[in-house]
């Protein structure tokens, strides 16, 4: 008899995934899903996603959602939820456009605020879903639609580090940065997100890990070469490890 070795995680919904070849989210789920299973708190979970590429999380992961109309408004509608039912574990999935730019505003305001929710924000420098525009997070020199010949700093700002830039709040939560370019990294990933879900469980703060992944599409790389290049650009912009954990000062 064949040894079963890997199978699908009870929280992921048995749904073709509707990503592009060599797309991050699809990992991310898989991710995602296997926490909250290992966790135990399915029941009790509630995902609140936006639009975009992000926002087609709630297909693949098995709990209970919200979602809230366009770009940006994810945190507060978190925030909404979470004071309303206590005892629900609330949580976001974000891309860089719902999060760090159109929601810029409500993002800070919630980490700010220390609202016990768990964020998961992926970046992958560009608004995917809308034809690869310029993201806050795109990087000096990166091309997009809205900036063919690269990303200028003069004209359109520099690279937004939301890790570093969260971590300067005084409200008490946990912040990590992973990626997901090699299995070491994903497994990192993983723990980083289960350690999301944690804190907010414990009551000590609120959960936010970034994810550096990769949108080959948008990128105009083959999915292998996407992967490489979160690990060789991408990575180096914007360092991996924790960047505030709660009781302690900024750590990285
Ligand atoms: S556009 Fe990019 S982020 Fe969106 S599904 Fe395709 S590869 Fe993934």
């Amino acid at each position: 008899m064949m040894k079963e070795i890997l199978k699908r995680p009870a929280n992921l919904v048995r749904e073709p995934l509707r990503y592009c070849p060599g797309c991050s989210h699809g990992t991310i789920s898989r991710l995602v899903a296997e926490v909250i299973g290992e966790l135990g708190i399915g029941e009790k979970c509630v995902g609140i996603v936006g639009v975009g590429c992000s926002g087609r999380s709630w297909r693949y992961i098995r709990c209970d959602w919200v979602m809230v109309p366009g770009h940006g408004r994810t945190l507060a509608c978190a925030t909404a939820v979470k004071r309303c039912h206590p005892d629900n574990i609330v949580w976001t999935y974000q891309g860089d456009g719902d999060l760090a730019s159109i929601g810029m505003a409500e993002s800070i305001h919630a980490i700010n605020r220390g609202d016990k929710v768990t964020v998961i924000f992926v970046n992958n420098t560009y608004f995917g879903a809308t034809g690869g525009q310029l993201a806050p997070t795109t990087l000096i020199g990166e091309s997009t639609s809205t900036c063919l010949e690269g990303r200028d700093s003069e004209t359109m700002g520099n690279p937004i580090d939301v890790c570093k830039l969260l971590a300067t709040l005084d409200s008490e939560g946990y912040i990590e940065r992973a990626a997901l370019d090699t299995p070491a990294h994903i497994m990192q990933a993983k723990k980083a997100i289960r350690k999301a879900f944690e804190v907010q469980m414990n009551g000590e703060g609120y959960g936010f890990v970034e994810l550096l992944s990769a949108c080959p599409s948008n990128l105009h790389l083959k999915p292998a070469e996407a992967m490489k290049w979160v690990g060789d650009v991408l990575a180096k912009k914007y360092p991996l490890g924790v960047y505030k954990t709660p009781g302690k000062e900024v750590q990285a």
